[in-house]
């Protein structure tokens, strides 16, 4: 491409635009200024456009969390003195905001994990070693997380299940067709991206489930990526688990969510053993406490999760489903630039979460990561941890931007400058 074709969102003037028909109520609300770390060192804007790996937090959420590593700080669960009674409130306060956020029956059926990759482990586990047995089959699809193709790899070794790949519609959404033609009766579980973190396809969740289900097979949904852009309800979605990390909701690093049914928690074993998770040691045998607290073994992510539910306060705030619509309105205006530039291939459908993968001709990922950066945008370029879908789209990495309930058209009326001179660069 030449260094002339340039997008129309190139140019000075367009900083504030507000004509492109997006959504800048978000902005216009102030959301920005709440969130200190989109500001560069010279409190100018920082263009953060890597959302989809770990979100900004909003200064309640820092505040939430210093308070709760401050004055009020005790660990929980244990204490006899009122601090530590308070703590344990505000603990098991969280889990039950979190049961309200995701539409869960009961704050039972939430268990606070390290994030998203620990709840995949804890039921490829705790599930999968008490269910599956040589010859049963897994299916997982061709646009996974490695979170959520390796914990079943591993436990596909241990048991002697086999696990079977759905593959992708031609514009990058899971198959439910061939979902439908791989299922067979000796198909146990299916774990599926509820959003996929590089192609932003969005999963007919309940359309898996019933499928799923139709075989006897339970679904896990890997909500990563929707969990901070959708309007959650477990039993509308109708998977049997459920799994997402804070980080990416706009909570904190070092915590997450694994939903599951009732019925299933309770009949599975723990896979941790420590203190919390259990009803009575002796040196004979122990017997464990039960569900949420068998799978929460050691004192838990006390601060995190306190902070988590500063995160969900202020994400239900905004209202999930206009943070989907307004995600969504940028990731198709960005589409539709890119599709401007001939030598931009762009990945993934044209109804998308606000994620957008592209690759420029000729420009390694990399390097457009890099010149972004003195532009102060920041974007993810690799493999996004998806290394299979790499291969299936034939190339080693892309470009990522994505966005947040923060983001507005300056983010990629910057990100097309740096193109622009990334381009200039490369002609
Ligand atoms: N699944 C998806 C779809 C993701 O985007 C991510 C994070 N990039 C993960 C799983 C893993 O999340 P975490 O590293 O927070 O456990």
């Amino acid at each position: 491409m030449s260094a002339s074709q340039t997008s129309p969102l190139v140019s000075s003037e367009v900083e504030t635009r507000p004509d492109k028909g997006l959504s800048t109520a978000l902005e216009a609300n102030g959301v920005r200024a709440d969130f200190p770390g989109l500001f560069t060192a010279n409190g100018k804007p920082w263009h953060y456009l890597d959302t989809a790996a770990s979100s900004q937090k909003p200064q309640k959420v820092i505040d939430a969390m210093s308070r709760a590593l401050g004055a009020d700080y005790a660990t929980v669960h244990r204490g006899v003195y009122g601090r530590s009674a308070q703590m344990t409130l505000g603990y098991e306060a969280a889990r039950r905001r979190v049961a309200d956020f995701i539409g869960a029956d009961s704050e039972d059926e939430v268990v606070f994990v390290r994030g998203a990759t620990e709840g995949i482990n804890l039921v490829a586990q705790s599930w999968g070693m008490a269910n599956l047995r040589e010859g049963d089959r897994i299916v997982l699809s061709m646009l996974e997380h490695h979170s959520n193709i390796v914990p079943w790899q591993m436990i596909a070794e241990r048991t002697g299940a086999v696990i079977d790949v759905c593959p992708l519609t031609e514009d990058g959404r899971i198959d439910l067709g061939a979902l439908e033609d791989i299922l067979t009766p000796r198909t146990k579980i299916v774990s599926l991206a509820h959003v996929s973190n590089v192609l932003g396809s969005v999963l007919d969740a309940r359309a898996a489930a019933d499928l799923a289900h139709s075989v006897g097979a339970k679904l896990l949904l890997d909500g990563c990526q929707s969990a901070p852009r959708m309007a959650l309800d477990m039993t509308a979605l109708g998977c049997d688990f459920y799994v997402f990390s804070g980080h990416k909701l706009y909570g904190p690093t070092g915590i997450g969510v694994l939903w599951g049914r009732k019925d299933l928690l309770e009949d599975m074993p723990p896979w941790q053993g420590g203190g919390a998770m259990i009803e009575k040691v002796e040196f004979a045998r122990s017997t464990y406490a039960p569900p949420p607290q068998r799978f929460e073994a050691g004192t838990p992510m006390i601060t995190e999760a306190i902070a988590l539910h500063a995160a969900i306060d202020y994400v239900a705030e905004q209202g999930p489903d206009r943070l989907f619509a307004h995600e969504a309105a940028l990731a198709k205006t960005l589409r539709e630039e890119l599709r401007t530039l001939n030598s931009v291939k762009l990945f993934g459908p044209e109804e998308s979460a606000g994620i957008v993968s592209f690759a420029i001709e000729g420009v390694h990922p990399h390097d457009l990561g890099t010149i972004l950066d003195e532009e102060d945008v920041a974007i993810r370029a690799g493999h996004h941890c998806a290394q299979p879908l790499m291969e299936h789209l034939g190339v080693p990495a892309t470009a990522r931007a994505s966005f947040g309930l923060y983001s507005d058209d300056s983010d990629i009326a910057a990100l097309l400058r740096g193109i622009d001179r990334t381009l200039k660069i490369f002609a």
